[in-house]
């Protein structure tokens, strides 16, 4: 009797999820706080959850309900980190086609796909392969600039 609450709240955080991973995080605590709201209530009736015909005691599903959360925060940390990531390896604003050198600029959709066709010479160029090498050729460049002062002594 109390499964379709608590699946009809998962469902509603999947499709949320798909749509936006950080706002589907967020939505967790939210679904996960009307969950405990309305279990508190149901025990304070006097009557218990069942999940899957399974009867849980009230310690129990507090026990699940604080689980969930940390699933919840662990969720978010993810989204978060995830989206940073996007951020981080965006392409730049303007950028040279590889194929012919003109000046390009990008649509914020192209940035992050890192895929874009040349307006000068058609050329679908996909850079979203290469963003590993890239973020380790970005390290090098920064250890290089941490030590001005050793290669000027070199030279
Ligand atoms: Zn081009």
């Amino acid at each position: 009797m109390f499964n379709p609450v608590i699946i009809g709240a998962l469902v509603i955080q999947a499709i949320v999820r798909n749509i936006s991973s950080i706002a589907g995080a967020i939505f967790g605590y939210i679904i996960t706080t009307g969950i405990l709201i309305w279990g508190l209530s149901v025990y304070a009736e006097g009557n218990i959850i069942t999940f899957f015909s399974i009867p849980l005691s009230k310690q129990i599903f507090l026990y699940a309900v604080f689980a969930w959360y940390w699933l919840d925060t662990n969720e978010l940390r993810g989204a978060i980190k995830e989206n940073n990531k996007i951020v981080d390896e965006r392409l730049p604003n303007e950028i040279e086609c590889p194929q012919c050198g003109e000046k390009l600029e990008l649509e914020e959709a192209e940035r992050i796909e890192r895929k874009f066709t040349c307006v000068e010479c058609n050329s679908l160029i996909d850079l979203s392969l290469e963003k590993n090498e890239k973020s380790q050729s970005d390290k090098l460049d920064s250890e290089i600039d941490l030590h001005p002062t050793a290669n000027g002594i070199m030279q």
